[in-house]
């Protein structure tokens, strides 16, 4: 089986890398020149454990190559995957389709009889149904099938979500086109990975439903945290006790500054708009995106309250600047509101993420950036954690508190035991852990 998979980003190079060990033949196409440069010198352009061995891996075996041309890459093809971005739009929300679309007329031409084209990006309900009418329009003689096969793969993890699943969940209307999807995903059967046949529509649909509903746990915790604060509650007992019930499950229980990242506000946004149009308004999605929003600039007043209601002229150390650990993606990440707030308030900002650094510094200005957390605290009036990456979790909380200048620890991921921080010599504030000062 040959596969053309158009982008090379965070989901394109893991899917393409994966199946090429799957032992399928992928040519992975991009058009970002740098990106390709990168490949072509046997360098990952992106931050994703694993990646480097399994792309080598398979590139010295001669199963994916790289390119810059899709007319080449798409002719042999038997299934083209598109993984390109599908950012929100400016100004309304929705989810714009340009890079897909552009995608979908650049391969049209070249399109062999037989093939099925897959979007693996992520694309409001429709959206199939809208490629098939344009290549239909565009190349009226080809005989193809397009089917919907949304990821589900999270970045830091994403080989492991790759290969070990909960679904693939296709969708298709077409009966050669599901025979094609279900060839292409059987290695995976031997690990008992639930392959999933959906109409289009309902594909499309369940992708954003899935990460709106993710979201809403993540802003449901939250605000539950807000509460326990309030009442002298402990956010990771009651998650822990929420968490039990096998109807609602442990996991996204964890309180924080917000989600970010490439997928949740986006999609969240784009659900909220498409259910509108539709007339079918889900305000309760609506709500997540409107308190999600809100409760970043709460974490930066939150800051703020603990550096003893202002940070004219402190320094603060900022832990992790990523919206989660294990990736270098720095989109909507909670930090790109919190620290450019403290700034306009006069802060000066310190920081310091294992991965991080090279994606935010154009996004961050005026911040000083250090390698050691201990030289990024040094100093410091405030101790301030965004992002838990492991790296973080077993600092020497008494060495930090003496390079320090204040004894402030704004803990905004729940990393630290509030006791530890305490008795070396912190003034600690967590989430959801009682004291708020
Ligand atoms: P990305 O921005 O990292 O990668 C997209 C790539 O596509 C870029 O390298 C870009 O240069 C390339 N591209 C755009 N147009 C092209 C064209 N015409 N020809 C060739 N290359 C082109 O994006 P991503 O994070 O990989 O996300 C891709 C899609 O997958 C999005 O719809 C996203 O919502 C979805 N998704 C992402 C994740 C995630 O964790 N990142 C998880 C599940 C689903």
């Amino acid at each position: 089986m040959k596969i053309c998979m158009i982008g090379a980003g965070y989901v394109g190079l893991v899917s393409a890398a994966c199946f090429s060990d799957f032992g399928w033949n992928v040519v992975c196409v991009d058009k970002d020149e740098g990106r390709l440069a990168q490949l072509h010198r046997g360098e990952i352009p992106i931050y994703e454990p694993g990646l480097d061995d399994l792309v080598a891996r398979n590139v010295a075996a001669g199963r994916i190559q790289f390119s810059g041309s899709l007319a080449e890459s798409v002719q042999d093809a038997d299934v083209v995957f598109l993984a390109v971005g599908t950012p929100v739009r400016r100004g309304d929300g929705y989810a714009d389709l340009t890079f897909v679309f552009e995608a979908v007329e650049e391969l049209a031409p070249h399109l062999r009889d037989g093939v099925v084209i897959t979007t693996k990006s992520t694309v409001p309900v429709g959206t199939g149904r809208e490629i098939e009418r344009r290549l239909k329009a565009l190349r009226p003689d080809a005989d193809f099938a397009v089917c919907s096969n949304p990821e589900f793969l999270r970045e830091g993890s994403a080989i492991r979500d790759f290969t070990h699943p909960d679904r693939v969940l296709v969708g298709c209307d077409n009966g050669r086109g599901r025979d094609v999807m279900a060839r292409l995903y059987e290695p995976l059967s031997l690990r008992n990975a639930p392959i999933m046949f959906v109409s289009r529509e309902s594909a499309e649909l369940a992708k954003y439903a899935a990460n709106s509903f993710l979201a809403m746990k993540i802003t449901f915790i939250n605000e539950i945290a807000d509460l326990c604060e309030e009442v002298g509650a402990d956010v990771s007992e009651v998650a822990t006790a929420v968490g039990a019930d096998g109807r609602i499950g442990p996991k996204f229980l964890n309180p924080g500054p917000g989600y970010g990242g490439s997928c949740f506000p986006k999609d969240v946004s784009a659900l909220a708009r498409t259910a509108r149009e539709a007339k079918a308004p889900i305000t309760l999605v609506e709500q997540v995106e409107k308190v999600n929003m809100e409760r970043k600039i709460a974490m930066g007043a939150r800051v703020e309250r603990a550096a003893g209601g202002s940070v004219q002229g402190k320094t603060v150390a900022v832990l992790g600047v990523t919206f989660k650990p294990n990736t270098d993606d720095m989109r909507d990440a909670p930090s790109l509101v919190i620290l450019p707030m403290l700034q306009s308030r006069g802060a000066k900002i310190r920081a310091c993420d294992p991965q991080g650094r090279t994606q935010a510094e154009p996004l961050l200005p005026d911040v000083e950036w250090y390698v050691d957390p201990m030289e990024a605290a040094r100093d410091a009036d405030v101790l301030l954690v965004l992002t838990e990456w492991n790296e973080f979790r077993a600092l020497d909380l008494k060495k930090l508190r003496s390079v320090m200048n204040g004894d402030v620890l704004v803990d905004l991921r729940n990393v630290y035991a509030p006791k530890l921080a305490a008795e070396a010599g912190f003034t600690y504030m967590g989430v959801g852990r009682g004291q708020t000062t």
